[in-house]
């Protein structure tokens, strides 16, 4: 069974000085009676479609199905490429690799949920910026991977993942709890850190709305991705060097919870709230109705 504390969970791998991807894979690898390296074989391919949708749309410009929003991650990316972001290497790489994953998704290609469509963007670019600036392997990057899913499996066994249950928290939150707990590890931090980090991110967006535009995962969504990247990797940074999340994991996935039961139902995802009924979000929802392409963006 599936240590779903992370309190138990740490003291459990603290004892055998384990780690949460070594842990997650042994897990996969008693549920579904699949060899490690059947495992290990599967995440590196969800490893591909991480990189080339992280990739695809920083590239060139990606519009989205509806029209409503695209081209931000190659724009982005021309600025980064310029020497111009205020951010440093990793972060504005992580925030262009999230935007990238994001309006590849709103143009309906081939990303990878994780732990959801709308979020898709924070667990990537998180891992694959911290590799690629750190100089680490493809191997690092697939136990990054396992790091994250198993902190997204405590969340979502102990709250929510979604943003029609517990607004975009849920969502973008828990994306970016696991990115930040992948990095960790990824660059050699206990546990313990891991779960600091992810309570951090976690915290960090607490109360916030599924508010999308139009009722598309576009806006706010894509540009939340990035946010949630930087989220990431700057908690992923704190715990790193020592700095700790005073109110703990699960209790801060509690409140998550609560917090998204609390929510009006027109900040969970129904468009009725929030961003989605400002005059300028109306106003774009309209147009899409009547057939015409928004100018908004
Ligand atoms: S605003 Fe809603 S639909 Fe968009 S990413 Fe957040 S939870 Fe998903």
């Amino acid at each position: 069974m599936f240590i779903l504390k992370a309190e138990e969970l740490t003291a459990y791998l603290e004892e055998r000085k384990g780690a949460l991807w070594e842990y997650a894979l042994e897990q996969e690898e008693i549920s579904s009676g699949k060899s490690r390296e059947e495992i290990r074989r599967q995440m590196e391919q969800t490893l591909c479609v991480m990189e080339r949708s992280a990739d695809m749309a920083r590239r060139e410009p990606v519009r989205s199905v509806s029209g409503l929003t695209g081209g931000n991650a190659w724009k982005y990316e021309t600025y980064r490429s310029e020497e111009k972001s205020i951010l440093g290497k990793i972060p504005s790489l992580a925030a262009g690799m999230a935007l990238s994953c994001s309006e590849v998704n709103a143009s309906m290609q081939c990303i990878v949920a994780c732990p959801t469509a709308g979020s898709c963007g924070i667990v990537p670019a998180a891992v694959l910026a911290c590799a690629q600036g750190r100089g680490l392997d493809r191997e690092t990057m697939v136990e990054g991977l396992f790091t994250a899913s198993a902190v997204g499996i405590l969340i979502g066994s102990r709250a929510t993942l979604a943003g029609a249950e517990g607004g975009c928290q849920a969502e973008c939150g828990s994306a970016a709890a696991m990115a930040a707990a992948a990095v960790v590890e990824m660059l050699g931090g206990t546990p313990k850190m891991a779960f600091h980090a992810a309570a951090m991110a976690l915290k960090s967006v607490l109360g916030l709305t599924c508010d999308p535009v139009a009722g598309l995962v576009e806006i706010p969504c894509i540009k939340r991705n990035a946010s949630g990247a930087v989220n990431a990797l700057l908690c992923a940074d704190l715990a790193l060097a020592g700095v700790e999340s005073y109110i703990p994991f699960d209790e801060v996935v509690d409140a998550m919870y609560a917090v998204g039961k609390a929510m009006p139902k027109a900040l969970r995802e129904t468009a009725k709230g929030g961003l989605a009924v400002t005059p300028t979000g109306l106003r774009m929802k309209g147009n899409l109705e009547a057939g015409k392409q928004s100018t908004c963006e």
